[in-house]
Formats: C-alpha cells, structure tokens, sequence
C-alpha cells in the first residue's frame, strides 16, 4: 500500500469517510506524495506518440491550440482598448507550452507583448519549474502565483485550459427522498464509496424528481473560483476563457474520472498516482458570473471555437510548401483539436468579462441564434 493510502485510511479511521472533495485534494496536491506535486502529469508534445505522462492535453497535441488561444487574447486586447499594463495571467500551465505558443504568435500584435506583465497561476512546484524551462527562450519576465487572489489590481486577461476540471467537486447521492453525501470509506479492506450523513442544502437540490441511485455533483472550489476571477474583471476590466471537458447544461450523473497512462483508471485505486477530474458544469460557473455583473457570450465547443479564430488557415500556412508527412500531422492535429469525434464536442469554451469593454465582440464566439450553440446547450452530463 502506498504511504498515500495509508494516510487515507487512517484519516478514515479516526474522522469518517472523506468527501470526495477532501480524497481529491490529498490525490492531487498532498505536498508529498500528490500527483500534480510530484508527478509528471502532462506528455510533451514529442511525446504524442502516447509515451510520458498520463495524458495529453490540446496545447501538448499541437501549437496552433496555443496560436489560436493567443490570437482571442490580442483580440480582446485591443477590444479592451490596449490597456497598459495589463495581467496575462494563465491558470494551471501544466508544462508551459500554451503560454509559449501564445508569446510567439503574440509577437505580431506590437505592444501586447510590452503591456503584458504575465503570471502564471500554479500550485506544482515540479511543473512550475517545467514552465520555467519551457519559457525560458520567450525571453519574457513571469511571475509565479499559487492562487488568483494575488493578482495585482489591474486589468487581467485569464485563461484555463483543463483547469477547472482538476478542482475538487462533490458528489451527492438520492437515497430515500434525500441527496446524500457520496464520499470514500473503507469496506472489505478497500477504500469504496459509502453514503455520509450529511445532506445537501435544500437551495442547491437540482430541479425535477430523481429516482433513488442518481448522482448529482457539486464543486464549490469551482464557483468560488470564478466568484473571485468575476469580481476581479468587474472592478479591475477584463476578460476570462475557460477550456475545459465539460457540459453546457447542468444536470445529475456520475462524471468522477481517473486517468492513468493514457487509459481511464479506477479513482479509488492507487491514489496519488493517476490524474482525477470530472466534467465542468458551464451552466452554474457562467451563472456566477453573470451575478457578479459580467458579460456572458453563451458558450460554445472547442471545435467551433477554434475554427472561428483561424485554425484551418493557420493549418494552411504552416502546411504550404511542405511534404506530405508534414501536411498529414496537420491534418491529424485538426481533426483531434477540432473534430466532432475528437476533442471538438467534448470540449467546450466559456468566456466572461467586464460588460462595457466588448458588447457582442467576442473573437471565437457567436450569436446566441445560433443553431449549434442550440443544440450545445442540450448537452448534459454523461456518467
Ligand atoms: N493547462 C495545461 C495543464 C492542465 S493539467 C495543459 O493544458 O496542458 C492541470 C494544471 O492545473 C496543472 O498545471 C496543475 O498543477 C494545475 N492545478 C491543479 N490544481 C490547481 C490549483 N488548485 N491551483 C492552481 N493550479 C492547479
């Protein structure tokens, strides 16, 4: 047994079972032996043929995710009026790439690059460190956060990708008229889920009559999160984008997944050693928001998203003149960052911001009329 389960248990022993909040919090970020603190998490792009790492994430699959992410911040940039300074502030970097592709397309827009103090929100310090290396050839200066609370009192320009997903969520469980913690135990000498008592407020109860069994998942680290980046664009003037696997509307299910060497794993196994999420509901995060008195566009999928910012013309350029092994890897990372059956639909975007700065000017995003946001927003979660 791991030292890591040891702990668990033991806690177990003496407090009860854990949340499913508190088991994720020791698996991903114990200062020992938590798998974002000590591991290697994310596979580099040299990597793509599946070695190193556990899984691999957009920026990983090509630099034009990077690219297209950099051109929606020079965008709304300059729809923010080129403020000077301002905060580019990227939320779990993973290995740096993201930013690095950003930087290096960001150097066509002059003054963005100037105007940009950029911080890099990270609690790893094994991937900080990775970032660093990473950014080192940027040339840029970068400052390391460990969470948004520190971020000075100027106009910001955030982004996540898979961020939000690797925040801990709860999950309740219907059980005789009522919703139930679900949290981790030990039963036959194995750590299994097991139903606390401990009930879920009447206020935050999903709309409809459920049948006994359903699971409902709730992530208060997530809406305080964007609670705190929503306050900071509606005083300071901004804007925030959120990538994530996710669904656009809320609803019950079981989305609590580990992945372990590139193939899902089971959460209770080895803790510590794989990387557990579960899907963002976009649906209550931009509802935050729009409380807090930001501009929502409605959200929209990966695909769209990118193809709206340029991505096949990009493709195009880097392809022109070149041989067909290069062309095919484009083509390939396309249909993986793009695809419907790839990362295209699963993936979804969301953005917020201070109201008066972008009216219905968001790059990537479009009218709420239309027909595949329409049919997005049917999309709950699957368990
Ligand atoms: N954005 C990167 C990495 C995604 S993995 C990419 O697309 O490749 C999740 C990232 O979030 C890791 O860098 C991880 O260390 C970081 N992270 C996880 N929980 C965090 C928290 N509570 N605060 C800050 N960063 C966190």
């Amino acid at each position: 047994m791991s030292p890591l389960e040891t702990e668990i248990r033991s806690r177990i022993e003496q407090d009860g079972p854990l949340s499913i909040a508190e088991y994720m919090a020791l698996c991903l970020l114990h200062p020992e032996y938590g798998y974002y603190t000590t591991g290697t998490p994310v596979g580099g792009r040299a990597s793509a043929s599946r070695e190193g790492g556990d899984f691999i994430t957009a920026p990983e699959i090509s630099q034009m995710f990077g690219e297209m992410i950099g051109v929606w911040c020079m965008e709304v940039w300059q729809a923010l009026g080129e403020p000077s300074p301002f905060a580019l502030v990227e939320l779990g970097p993973g290995r740096g790439t993201l930013m690095a592709d950003l930087l290096r397309v960001a150097k066509a827009l002059p003054g963005f690059a100037a105007a940009a103090d950029i911080y890099l929100v990270e609690v790893s310090g094994t991937l900080a460190e990775q970032q660093s290396l990473t950014l080192e050839k940027s040339g840029a200066s970068l400052k390391w956060l460990r969470d948004t609370g520190q971020l000075p009192d100027m106009p910001a320009i955030i982004i996540g990708n898979e961020f939000l997903d690797a925040l801990p969520f709860r999950q309740w469980v219907r059980l005789e008229g009522q919703w139930l913690e679900r949290a981790i135990g030990i039963r036959d000498d194995k750590l299994a889920f097991v139903a606390k008592a401990n009930v879920l407020p009447q206020e935050d109860e999903p709309e409809g009559e459920h049948e006994d069994g359903t699971i409902f998942e709730t992530a208060p680290a997530r809406e305080a999160q964007i609670a705190q980046i929503a306050a900071h664009l509606k005083q300071h003037n901004g804007a925030a984008l959120f990538i994530d696997y996710g669904h656009l509307k809320s609803g019950t299910g079981d989305t609590f997944q580990a992945v372990r060497d590139h193939a899902y794993a089971d959460p209770l196994a080895a803790p510590g050693q794989s990387d557990l999420t579960s899907h963002v509901d976009f649906e209550t995060l931009l509802a935050i928001a729009k409380t807090a008195g930001c501009a929502v566009p409605p959200a929209t999928a990966q695909g769209k998203f990118l193809v709206e910012l340029g991505l096949l013309e990009r493709a195009g350029t880097l392809g022109s003149g070149k041989n067909d092994h290069i062309q095919n890897q484009l083509r390939s990372a396309v249909e993986r960052l793009a695809g419907p059956d790839a990362m295209g639909n699963l993936f979804k975007v969301a953005a917020f911001g201070a109201p008066a700065s972008l009216g219905n000017r968001w790059p990537g995003f479009r009218s709420a009329d239309d027909d595949m946001t329409d049919a997005l927003s049917q999309d709950q979660p699957s368990g």
